[in-house]
């Protein structure tokens, strides 16, 4: 038996599925996940000393690569000042400051330790400070395992084909309306019969919990304008793309696209943390001001603001703010994906890609889908395929056909010449 086999095993007995979040159990793909021991740069090694090209980057914080020395030095560094305080720390401050001054929809911020607890916390202060109950979600959106959030989420549950989990009550999801990605005119019927009770609209601007969806400009467009109509809150979840699509995020980009453009509250997560576990919601002071302790909306957390973990989205946050530092990595993934497009066109094989910043997806479809309808016709079975001849070649891609890659700064031209070859032949394969 092989060792990532015995550790399979050993794991199954006293962690269920032997993961810790359901996705790393190789469930849609099949076969036995890899274990790893270690990371470089863009690197990973499996427990039998197997080498990888990471291109999950711990699904999206690691935007430096593995071991990036100036981040491991202000790691070590913290963690001899002190572990956990449970008191404020200047640091924290440095943090906020940090991410507002890349951000410009936010004046404060409220750091916690999870997206999912960001994403939850930032929907009970859109229904404290709108003083209304309904939310609109859409369709293979994810943002965290909270319970009202938790309908017709995406990857993790697409791939054991459960729309919504078991144990969450229908009386607490009766707020939440769940709406196509991209559907205008579902969008405009959803306001016109619930826009005055509507607390807010959330939304993965690019959704990365479906692989990679984009929401069109005129669909963003026309959420903006009916949120901004009917006193409803834009919420824009960026665990995923904040910091790794471009550095102001997501919303950055619409912005270019849409005069004026700016979401109500932003949702952060990832690549904030750097591999730590970090994440903030952000908004106006008007709005901030109804979260305890100033205001009614309640939201805390033991080691919310951890000085290791404010160390580590720091020194990750200094780094990517270097001029050029997005440019390269813009053009490092695009090559990627040109790349494996190339190489399906030459297998004769339906493909369609696209990528944003460090950010990227892949679809066995002549054409990129608009929703979560259709990014489930996407063919399955040659995914699965693909995933282990590439995975049998070094390359580490996400083990769902659901999911996002990543690529990180650590990756090398050569790096990605050999991804592109290993495709060439297992799409061949
Ligand atoms: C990962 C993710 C979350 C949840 O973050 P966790 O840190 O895993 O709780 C929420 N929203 C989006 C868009 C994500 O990609």
């Amino acid at each position: 038996m092989s060792t990532n086999q015995a550790l399979f095993e050993r794991a199954q007995r006293v962690i269920p599925g032997g993961v810790n979040s359901p996705v790393r159990a190789f469930r849609a793909v099949g076969g036995t996940p890899r274990f790893i021991a270690r990371a470089e740069g863009a690197y990973l090694w499996d427990a039998e000393g197997q080498r990888y090209i990471d291109y999950i980057g711990s699904w999206g914080p690691m935007i430096l690569g593995h071991g990036h020395p100036a981040v491991l030095d202000a790691v070590q560094r913290a963690a001899r000042e002190g572990l956990s305080f449970g008191a404020p720390t200047e640091r924290e401050i440095e943090l906020a400051e940090a991410i507002i001054a890349h951000v410009p929809a936010i004046e404060q911020v409220r750091l916690v330790s999870s997206g999912t607890e960001a994403g939850m916390s930032a929907i009970r202060l859109a229904r404290g400070a709108t003083g209304r109950n309904r939310i609109i979600k859409f369709e293979g959106c994810y943002h965290g395992h909270a319970d009202a959030l938790l309908v017709k989420a995406g990857s993790g549950l697409a791939t054991f084909g459960h729309p919504t989990s078991a144990g969450v009550p229908a009386e607490v999801v009766q707020h939440t309306l769940v709406l196509e990605y991209n559907h205008i005119e579902q969008l405009e019927a959803a306001f016109a019969r619930h826009g005055q009770e509507l607390a807010c609209v959330m939304i993965e601007p690019i959704a990365g919990n479906m692989n990679f969806v984009r929401a069109s400009v005129p669909f963003m467009r026309r959420v903006r304008e009916l949120c901004t109509q009917h006193g409803a809150l834009l919420v824009f979840d960026e665990v995923m793309t904040g910091f790794r699509v471009a550095l102001g995020g997501a919303q950055s980009i619409y912005a270019r696209a849409i005069a004026g453009f700016r979401p109500d509250i932003s949702v952060f997560g990832k690549v904030i943390g750097g591999g730590m576990p970090l994440a903030a919601f952000g908004t106006s002071r008007e709005i901030m001001k109804h979260l305890a302790p100033l205001g009614p909306v309640y939201q805390a957390g033991t080691l919310s603001g951890n000085p290791v973990a404010t160390a580590c989205g720091l020194a990750t946050l200094r780094e990517i703010a270097k001029p050029g530092f997005f440019d390269a990595l813009s053009e490092r993934t695009r090559s990627l994906v040109e790349g494996l497009s190339a190489a399906a066109r030459a297998a004769g094989v339906p493909f369609s890609a696209d990528s944003e910043g460090g950010m990227f997806g892949f679809f066995f479809l002549p054409q990129l889908p608009q929703d979560y309808g259709t990014v489930m016709t996407s063919d399955k079975e040659r995914f699965n395929r693909f995933f282990h001849a590439m995975l049998g070649r070094g390359i580490y891609l996400a083990p769902a056909l659901y999911e996002a890659g990543f690529v990180s700064a650590a990756h090398t031209a050569a790096d990605i010449e050999s991804t592109i070859a290993a495709a060439r032949e297992s799409l061949a394969a």
